[in-house]
């Protein structure tokens, strides 16, 4: 058999497996090798995308909730990083925030939100006050029944897969050596030692073992794949489309805020070079069950599709029509349902496993994952490093399949939109048939 020896192994070079390459080259290390399904940038990568909603935190205070102190702390350090790191800055864009809500329960959401934030907030009462975030002729819709706030600084949007290009080109610089597409980069599954204690590396659909002193698997949704996860992890799928601009009208529509509605969806500005708008519905999730015949355990399994439900283009299209109707009948021109782990409680899983040795794991970005991606290469760091300190966040994104024994995977996690529940992939009734050019 083939094998391949490095120091360390990192599985997946989507959004995380980027950022930890690319922070362990900088800190020194050498002999990486990041193994990937896809070609780069992976059809598959959430991150693969136009852009990503992004935000800034409060300051992190001792007095904070356990959950407040990790996002608070997550988040200061990706925006230091968004702000200050050559391969991040130019992709950040302040352009601002609208968190809105079209009925009551989800409107609560937003109160929620309100309250815990410090920066300044602009309330939007009125369709009136809605139209004014933006310059005139942009928001031509109704907003019946919207209520909402305006963050003007301190948010806004990343460009995605720029930002991913830009910490792979950087981290190549740097020495690592990534095998990207199949057979090559896939990894068929781990390669343990006799005992079952350790993974010694990986092996790869053509059959390479791939064999390092560090295993980090960092593969996203398709990470219970390769290891059993005790349903820390739920696959859940989301879906976005593209809806093509002409040069004149993607100028009238540069420089907005991003307008988020937690029961419609968003919209966030034209590609600089594409011109096209990115929209997504809001709403708790697909998910894709398969029965375990061993078992009868149930579990949530990702596939790729570049087309999305007739109902979530349905759902696009109320947005539109409540929003910038002008555009709400536009074909659009590329679609594609997205697949993310969502952890039990949202907050990260990125620790040594607990019983295997060699093996960090790197998940569960659930819904959050891009905003923070700069942070999760120092996370990951220290953990390989076993540098001492940061105890309460490691607390928070341990291995815990304790809190997810009885797992309800039709949980919405506080999620808003459709008809408020997570929905079955198997009940899709039709399909669009967008074509690429
Ligand atoms: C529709 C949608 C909208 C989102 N919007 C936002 C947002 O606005 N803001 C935000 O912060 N976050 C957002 N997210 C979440 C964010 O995109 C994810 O949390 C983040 O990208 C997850 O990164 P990852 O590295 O874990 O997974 P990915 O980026 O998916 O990377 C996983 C990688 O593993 C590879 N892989 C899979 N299987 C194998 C295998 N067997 N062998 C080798 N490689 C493999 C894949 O090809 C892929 O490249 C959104 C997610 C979705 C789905």
């Amino acid at each position: 058999m083939q094998t391949s020896n490095s120091t360390t192994l990192v599985i997946g070079a989507g959004t995380w497996g980027c950022s930890i390459a690319l922070d362990l080259s900088r800190r020194g290390h050498t002999d990486i090798t990041v193994l990937d399904a896809g070609p780069f940038p992976s059809p598959i990568s959430a991150g693969n995308d136009l852009n990503k909603t992004a935000e800034e935190a409060n300051e992190a205070s001792d007095s904070d909730s356990d959950a407040d102190y990790f996002w608070n702390t997550v988040h200061a350090l990706s925006m230091q990083k968004w702000k200050c790191d050559p391969v991040f800055s130019s992709f950040y864009h302040e352009t601002g925030f609208i968190m809105a809500a079209a009925s009551d329960a989800a409107y609560q959401a937003c109160l929620e939100y309100a309250e815990h934030e410090t920066a300044p907030l602009t309330a939007l009462d009125t369709a009136e006050d809605f139209r004014a975030t933006m310059p005139t002729a942009v928001l031509q819709g109704a907003f019946a029944g919207w209520r909402g706030f305006w963050k003007k600084k301190g948010a806004g949007w990343v460009s995605a897969r720029q930002t991913l290009e830009a910490m792979y080109a950087e981290a190549t610089r740097l020495g690592v050596h990534f095998i990207t597409g199949c057979p090559h980069g896939r990894v068929k599954s781990l390669s343990y030692n006799a005992a079952g204690t350790s993974v010694e590396g990986a092996f790869t659909d053509d059959g390479v073992l791939h064999v390092a002193s560090h295993i980090i698997l960092t593969s996203g949704a398709s990470s219970p794949r390769l290891l059993d996860f005790h349903k820390q992890l739920r696959p859940t799928a989301w879906t976005l489309a593209h809806l093509p601009l002409s040069d004149e009208e993607a100028k009238l529509y540069r420089n907005l805020p991003v307008l988020y509605c937690v029961d419609r969806g968003f919209f966030i500005e034209p590609d600089n070079e594409s011109c096209e708008m990115k929209i997504c519905d809001e709403h708790p999730g697909y998910i894709n069950p398969v029965e375990d015949p061993a078992t009868g355990d149930m579990s949530s399994v990702p596939f790729a599709c570049t087309q999305i439900p007739v109902e979530a283009e349905i759902r696009m299209r109320r947005l539109l029509h409540e929003t910038i109707p002008q555009l709400a009948n536009r074909p659009l021109s590329f679609a594609r349902i997205c697949w993310d782990a969502d952890t039990i409680d949202r907050i990260f899983l990125i620790d040594k496993h607990p019983e295997l040795d060699n093996l960090i794991v790197a998940v569960g970005g659930s819904g959050n994952g891009f905003m923070t991606c700069p942070a999760i290469g120092p996370l990951v760091s220290d953990i390989v490093e076993d540098k001492p300190g940061g105890e309460r966040l490691k607390k928070m994104m341990r291995w815990r399949p304790e809190t997810s024994s009885d797992r309800d995977w039709w949980d919405t996690q506080g999620r808003f939109g459709a008809d408020g529940k997570v929905m079955d992939f198997r009940d899709v009734q039709e399909w669009t048939k967008i074509e690429e050019d």
